[in-house]
């Protein structure tokens, strides 16, 4: 390592060796169940990853639209969202914003997403529309559209919104929520996958679970944790919202939403997990 590099510095370099211009990993933030932690999990992995130098597009694909508005995207300014991409009326770059954390992009949702299923019909091509959009946008991407990692958050189901999603994707990272039913909705999830992997995109990986909302006093979240560590081996990170956050109140959403203040960013889990989704994405892309 050179003098005077911090480790982050040093992973970073070598990270954009690894990326080619116009080449960004692309991770799935899916799990049909609502709940479980992947809207914050995309909106404070996206952040963190954008703390450590990588230049992120969050794409939210959840017609609720929470980690557009939990990143600040008031409903007024998008007036074109992710649902005129997929239903093949505006190239992704304009549905881009960016957010108030440097480096870190969204392409926003709105509910007429709830309707695209329908819309869309039997199109040839609609398990693709998300894929080929992503393509078109790093085919002509600019210094400010060149993304290293594309982070999408899907919606709580297993309908076309998350097949587009698992369509284009390098690889899945699937919150958990650490409760009675969790390996039974994950298997569930991972047969999806299995089936994605096998029509529509054979480089699909399982990039690995987050256990989300752990309670390390519960005998119940302790013993998920121990059978989802069997069951999946080494891909799984264990993340506990840090004392440390600031607690934005977003406006419209409701209740409060986890956004990092990147002042504290550096010490706390979320950095940790995107150092860590790193080393495997780098070890997924050399398989
Ligand atoms: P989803 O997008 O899967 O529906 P959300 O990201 O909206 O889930 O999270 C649901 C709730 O769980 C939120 O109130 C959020 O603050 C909480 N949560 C998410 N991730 C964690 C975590 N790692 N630790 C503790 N609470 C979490
Ligand atoms: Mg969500």
């Amino acid at each position: 390592m050179a003098p005077g590099m911090t480790i982050i510095d040093h992973i970073h370099q070598e990270d954009k060796a690894e990326n080619p211009v116009g080449h960004p990993r692309i991770l799935a933030l899916a799990n049909q169940k609502g709940g479980v932690g992947k809207t914050t999990t995309a909106i404070n992995l996206g952040t963190a990853l954008a703390a450590i130098g990588e230049r992120v597009l969050i794409v939210d694909l959840d017609p609720q639209g929470n980690a557009s508005t939990g990143l600040g995207i008031d409903r007024r300014n998008r007036s074109c969202s992710t649902y005129d991409v997929l239903i093949g009326e505006a190239p992704l770059r304009d549905a881009v914003v960016p957010t108030a954390v440097p480096r870190l992009h969204i392409a926003a949702s709105t509910m007429d997403l709830s309707g695209l299923e329908l819309e869309l019909g039997s199109a040839r091509d609609r398990a693709f529309r998300l894929r080929d959009a992503i393509t078109a946008l790093n085919t002509n991407a600019t210094p400010d559209t060149d993304y290293t990692y594309v982070l999408i958050d899907c919606p709580p189901s297993l309908n076309l919104l998350t097949v587009n999603a698992m369509a284009a994707s390098d690889a899945i990272l699937v919150p958990l929520q650490c409760e009675f039913f969790a390996l039974e909705g994950l298997s569930q999830l991972l047969q999806t996958v299995e089936q994605v992997r096998t029509t529509l995109n054979p480089n699909l990986s399982i990039h690995g679970i987050v256990l989300t909302m752990v309670d390390s006093r519960n005998n119940l979240s302790n013993q998920v944790v121990a059978d989802v560590r069997q069951f999946m081996g080494s891909k799984v990170y264990n993340t506990m919202i840090p004392r440390n956050v600031r607690i934005s109140e977003a406006p419209s959403y409701g209740k409060p939403v986890l956004v990092y203040d990147l002042k504290c960013v550096g010490s706390d889990a979320y950095l940790k997990l995107a150092t860590e989704v790193i080393q495997r994405e780098r070890e997924l892309r050399t398989h």
